[in-house]
């Protein structure tokens, strides 16, 4: 229900041409193409974040989730060697590792004593990993820590694991959930369009492919995150036409859980004269997500990592109803040179919610609750 005197408070500091926009989101009639390019060229933020406030409160309520949980990065050695990326090394490098098996159950058990119910592991594109590792990293893992949800590999390792292997990705995907995995991370999407993606990360799969493992994925039982990374060298068209593809896959599937905006850190990686983003892209990113996928994808990731805690708290007024967890050892983004905190504590996260105005909700990885701190 719209409260009486919103729209008329929301005209008041209008612009006239956002108005149609504005009778559409309250309408609950989906956004096009042209109506994310006015999100994106407006400067009107404050006007923008109410309406997408207002959408997050109709649609999810006051409640923000987060989660208790550990990232994992099992290895930097990768094949795929991203323009973008600070995280890869070649095998014989320096600071090039895999864990063992017996390093990442250490840091699973380290989380499950935390209290930890998700564990997020991805890594890279390791030829000397076979898929019987992955299959009985899960295995050990899930009889160990049965609570804990098991969040792990993005599509392009998916697509990795099964070209190394022989098999179909889906014949990956089904082998994986055998062994335990819970949902899948939504890495690896970056800017979904082709143009971008050859100069970003031409050895990667295409955004096709990417799409096509996630419909996978979800048909057969395995939901999962989905992400964009902006700032770099995309347009306008390329962000609003990587989220519209999203939303139609979402509408088929509805197996996307979370979308999860990740503003480009340029530093220490091969993409030269690029400036990231500033503090107002990356609201207008959250802005623009809550108001293409509305109700269809339900939660909108502030990533603190790439945002800062300062900018994460105000972005859960801009839209977005979802708080990245505690993590307890980010090294993707550091490598590249974030100066973000690499850990928050449970503390820490709610006390940005409560800031907020919010209520903090511990959830797991497929979104039950664990607790709520009211
Ligand atoms: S982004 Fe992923 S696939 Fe690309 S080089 Fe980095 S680790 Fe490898």
């Amino acid at each position: 229900m719209i409260p009486a005197g919103f729209k008329e408070s929301l005209a008041c500091s209008s612009d006239r041409e956002l108005e149609p926009l504005i009778d559409k989101v309250l309408g609950d009639r989906p956004l096009d193409f042209e109506d994310g390019l006015m999100v994106l060229e407006s400067k009107n933020l404050s006007l923008l974040g109410a309406l997408a406030d207002h959408i997050t409160l109709q649609r999810r309520g006051e409640r923000v989730f987060f989660a208790v949980n550990r990232h994992i990065n099992y290895t930097n050695i990768c094949d795929s060697k991203c323009n973008f990326c600070a995280y890869y090394r070649e095998e014989g490098d320096i600071d090039a590792y895999t864990m063992s098996l017996s390093e990442i159950l250490g840091l699973a058990d380290e989380a499950s004593r935390m209290g930890a119910r998700e564990l997020h592991i991805v890594g890279a594109l390791n030829p000397s990993l076979p898929l019987s590792f992955f299959e009985e990293m899960l295995e050990e893992i899930h009889a160990r820590y049965p609570e804990m949800g098991i969040k792990a590999f993005t599509a392009v390792e998916i697509a990795y694991m099964a070209e190394r292997e022989g098999v179909s990705t889906r014949e990956v995907l089904l082998r994986l959930k055998r062994a335990g995995l819970t949902c899948m991370p939504g890495g690896g999407a970056e800017i979904l369009g082709e143009r971008v993606r050859e100069r970003l990360c031409p050895e990667k799969i295409s955004g096709e492919e990417w799409l096509s493992i996630m419909e996978e994925a979800h048909s057969i039982g395995i939901p999962s995150n989905a992400t964009i990374l902006y700032g770099h060298i995309e347009t306008y068209s390329d962000i609003v036409d990587h989220l519209l593809r999203l939303r139609d896959l979402q509408r088929r599937t509805h197996g996307f859980q979370a979308f999860i905006p990740l503003s480009f850190h340029p530093e220490k990686t091969g993409l030269k004269g690029v400036r990231g983003s500033t503090g107002f892209d990356d609201l207008k990113i959250i802005i623009l997500s809550r108001l293409i996928f509305a109700g269809e994808i339900d939660n909108i990731k502030a990533y603190w990592v790439t945002l800062g805690p300062k900018l994460a708290g105000i972005a859960l007024r801009n839209g977005a109803n979802d708080l990245e967890g505690t993590i307890i050892e980010e090294r993707i983004t550091h490598a590249a040179g974030a100066r973000t905190p690499t850990s928050l504590s449970k503390e820490d996260l709610i006390n940005i919610i409560r800031d907020a105005g919010r209520v903090p909700v511990e959830r797991t990885s497929t979104y039950e609750t664990v607790k709520v701190y009211d």
